[in-house]
């Protein structure tokens, strides 16, 4: 869509199980000046939709439906990667709706806002200005198409480098760990971030060797810094799909025993939501990373749908708070309500807490307030390659 089309040719999706709120809505748009409206009774349908015709500007979901709800709804827009806009209309009360909105945020979709039912022209009129400012902050991003073939060869090519973020501890701002994120160095200099390649290599299966060369890196840093007195843990994210194809503790333990490393040095993460969908597969393999004392952390928690009975089946050490849940959450209290709960709930269970998205003074004197363990985010400091963390490690040690 370009930058100053008026709201008046945005192509809209309804989606509503009640077809006489698509009547009232489609009226409702119309008086705002959208004709091009698509509507649908099933968010099945609506997804199908998105994916055949690629051209939607807003979507707006109601959230309560019988056969998908507005929930699932905004994770499979999410996992699809929907660029438009997102509209939630709802009966519900205003704390349902504030806390569905963090979780689209969670799920990187471009929220514009909730609307309650009944849905009128001015509540439209004041949301969908909104696309269009956030599609100007977007557009200065550069997009990158990257094909299969080119990332295969950047794998080979030895381009793939990791990049490393502290994470410190609440009560003392010792440094406790990092997380190993990965990044594409390409021939030109480009430096790629990990969500323009890895949902690719997840669909064309070269995560599998992405993984090992991220781990054999992150694997082998680990050693060295504990040969150099800086005794941190390291984090690698694990793929949910790797998961269940390669032998994730084989793996680590044998480039553990290649470079010398302690296993106990090391953590895995695994996202919430995608583990969740099929947890019998991956239990054994998680449960044996703990029998070689390799830490397990659920990541991005909050933006799933785990129960209690389910995480008390996998013997994860660590619970990340999605970013969605600490950035913000000192003034946003469905988000504190979110962050306290899982605070509340990781101790129960023994689990330390990590608070992702520390940006702000605010937000880390909100977790400290929650009695949070650690924090990761850029008011600490930004992912970082190697050499740059020794510096910025040693000044932390100093200053702190
Ligand atoms: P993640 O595991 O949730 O990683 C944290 C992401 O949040 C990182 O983005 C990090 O740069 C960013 N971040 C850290 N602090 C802040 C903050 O204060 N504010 C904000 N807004 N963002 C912050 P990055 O490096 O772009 O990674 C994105 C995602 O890509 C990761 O999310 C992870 O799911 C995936 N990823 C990264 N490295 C790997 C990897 O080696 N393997 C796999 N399978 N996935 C990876
Ligand atoms: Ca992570
Ligand atoms: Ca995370």
């Amino acid at each position: 869509m370009a930058e100053c089309d008026p709201i008046g040719n945005h192509n809209v999706l309804l989606v509503d199980d009640d077809p006489f709120m698509l009547k009232l809505v489609t009226a409702a748009l119309k008086v705002t000046g959208i004709e091009r409206v698509v509507t649908t009774e099933s968010g099945k349908e609506a997804l199908r939709l998105i994916d055949e015709r690629k051209d939607f500007d807003v979507v707006l979901c109601d959230l309560n439906m019988p056969e998908m709800d507005g929930l699932e709804m905004l994770r499979l827009l999410g996992e699809a990667g929907f660029g438009g806009g997102v509209i939630l209309i709802s009966g519900e009360d205003a704390r349902i709706l504030d806390t569905t909105l963090s979780l689209a945020k969670a799920h990187d979709l471009n929220v514009l806002g909730a609307i309650e039912k009944p849905v009128s022209p001015d509540a439209l009129s004041a949301l969908l200005p909104k696309l269009q400012v956030r599609e100007t902050a977007r557009g200065a991003r550069p997009s990158i198409k990257i094909e299969e073939d080119e990332l295969r060869a950047g794998i080979e090519n030895d381009e793939i480098v990791v990049f490393y973020q502290p994470k410190v501890s609440v009560a003392t701002k010792a440094l406790i760990g990092v997380e190993a994120l990965v990044r594409w160095r390409r021939a030109d200099g480009n430096l790629v971030p990990p969500g323009f390649f890895i949902p690719l290599a997840e669909d064309t299966g070269l995560i599998d060797a992405l993984t090992q060369s991220i781990m054999d890196q992150a694997i082998n840093q680990a050693g060295n810094w504990a040969r150099q007195d800086m005794p941190v843990k390291v984090s690698i994210n694990v793929s949910v799909d790797s998961l269940d194809r390669l032998d994730i503790p084989a793996l680590i333990l044998a480039a553990a025993e290649k470079a010398e490393t302690d296993p106990a040095l090391l953590m895995v993460e695994v996202t919430e939501s995608r583990l969740m969908a099929d947890i019998a597969k991956p239990l054994e393999l998680l449960t044996r990373l703990r029998l070689n004392r390799i830490g397990l952390s659920i990541d991005d928690f909050g933006t799933g749908h785990s129960s209690m009975e389910q995480l008390k089946q996998i013997p994860f050490t660590e619970l990340k708070i999605d970013r969605a849940f600490v950035h913000g959450a000192a003034t946003d209290h469905a988000a504190q309500a979110i962050l306290g709960s899982s605070v509340e709930l990781a101790k129960r269970m023994n689990m330390t807490t990590v608070a992702e998205g520390v940006e702000t003074q605010a937000d880390w004197d909100q977790v400290a307030a929650l009695s949070v363990d650690l924090v990761q985010g850029y008011f600490i400091a930004k992912p970082m390659p190697e050499a740059e963390f020794t510096d910025w490690a040693r000044d932390w040690r100093a200053a702190n």
